[in-house]
């Protein structure tokens, strides 16, 4: 069987998670009343910030990125408040409807499943917009469903070009850790992530990060309830109150540990593997493209993600591929989310723990797979991938 051996989840999250993090929580309950648990978590918050590139507050949930979404609206809005959510692929649209059950008024600007968020649009938007009813604008920064990557940068600035009061609130789930992202340079209120993906720690923890701007919204939302309030979280009187109740102990631990690789090899050079890695996908696909049905869902490169690639080929080569890469190979590959028809899609999850062996090592069982069920492709694909990563392309 050549699928036996280390099985490669190249999904776009849960990521990879490293040795190091799930060595870090094989342990004993520890003590939640006093000790060291209590001094690593306040030590986790300041290197969160430092992730996130903000000088502003961080609270911790147990939860996943859904959990997160819900605890950022829940304090910035109230019932009947207008959120504009710009939608481009599945993941604002689900934190849309999520608002929505909020009781929130929602109204969608949809940019489709192959493009980023028309900065004209919305300023056009903004502009009809003179009585500031729109309470918050949601953003993807990286849309996990179609790859694209958001200029939040130029969204901030169509907010300050139109005088708008809105919080921006961004959704980084994806990218944090993986695509470049300034909080506090690129002017967000309210940013959400969560651990499983460029943080490299299994699904269970949301993170919030907002600033004073967001907390003056929370003084006057009517959606905050008890469990959801960020306010104790950072500023807790008591340890109990960092999390509304027992710890995620051994979550905590295992982000220590990815919290402190990150940090050893410093949050810019994360960013530039990301991008040599993605770069390198990218090659191979260009080459791929000469001849066949399969491309890339993102044509312009510089809207791509670093973190995670969205492709398609011709129904149901997308399904046959991943079927064959997972059990001849032992790659697991990533559904079509959200695309019709469903088999032509697929994604690569390249978040996180990932490394040249390993992004070669997909290209190079995806070639296999594709000369193994005749699906038509271009030549060179390794060749190009591997000129990027030895740094000559
Ligand atoms: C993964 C993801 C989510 C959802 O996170 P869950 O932990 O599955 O709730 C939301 N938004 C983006 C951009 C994501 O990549």
């Amino acid at each position: 069987m050549l699928s036996n051996g280390r099985h490669y989840l190249a999904i776009p999250g849960p990521s990879v998670m490293p040795d190091r993090v799930l060595s870090a929580m094989h342990r004993a309950a520890p003590n939640i009343y006093t000790g060291q648990l209590i001094e690593m978590t306040q030590g986790l918050i300041p290197d969160l910030k430092a992730v996130a590139r903000t000088a502003h507050h961080a609270a911790i949930y147990i939860g996943n990125g859904h959990a997160a979404w819900e605890a950022a609206l829940a304090n910035i809005l109230s019932r009947g408040d207008l959120v504009l959510v710009l939608a481009t692929g599945r993941f604002c649209l689900g934190w849309g409807t999520m608002a929505q059950g909020l009781g929130v008024q929602v109204e969608v600007m949809d940019f489709g499943w192959q493009d980023d968020i028309d900065l004209a649009r919305v300023a056009e938007r903004l502009a009809a917009d003179p009585d500031g009813r729109i309470r918050a604008v949601l953003a993807v920064h990286v849309d996990t469903s179609t790859s694209v990557r958001n200029d939040i940068a130029g969204l901030r600035a169509v907010l300050d070009g139109a005088g708008h009061p809105a919080l921006l609130a961004v959704d980084c789930i994806a990218s944090l850790g993986c695509d470049a992202f300034e909080m506090d340079a690129w002017g967000v209120d309210v940013m959400v992530t969560a651990s499983q993906k460029g943080l490299m720690t299994p699904p269970g923890l949301g993170f919030v990060f907002f600033n004073d701007k967001a907390d003056a919204a929370r003084g006057r939302a009517d959606c905050v309830t008890g469990y959801w309030d960020w306010r104790p979280r950072v500023a807790p009187e008591g340890y109990y109150q960092y999390f509304d109740g027992t710890a995620p102990t051994h979550h905590l631990y295992g982000l220590r540990a990815a919290l402190d690789m990150i940090g050893e090899e410093g949050i810019e050079a994360v960013w530039a593997r990301h991008a040599t890695l993605a770069r390198a996908i990218w090659a191979a696909f260009d080459a791929w493209g000469q001849e066949g049905a399969l491309r890339l869902n993102i044509a312009d490169p510089a809207k791509r993600s670093h973190a995670v690639t969205a492709a398609v080929m011709a129904s149901p080569d997308g399904d046959r591929l991943r079927a064959w890469c997972e059990g001849v190979a032992g790659v697991t590959l990533g559904i079509g989310l959200g695309r019709d028809p469903a088999d032509a899609y697929f994604r690569i999850g390249h978040m996180g723990h990932v490394n040249a062996h390993m992004v070669l090592g997909v290209l190079a069982v995806m070639e296999a797979g594709m000369t193994a069920l005749a699906i038509p492709h271009g030549r060179g694909a390794l060749d190009a991938a591997a000129d990027v990563v030895a740094g000559v392309r």
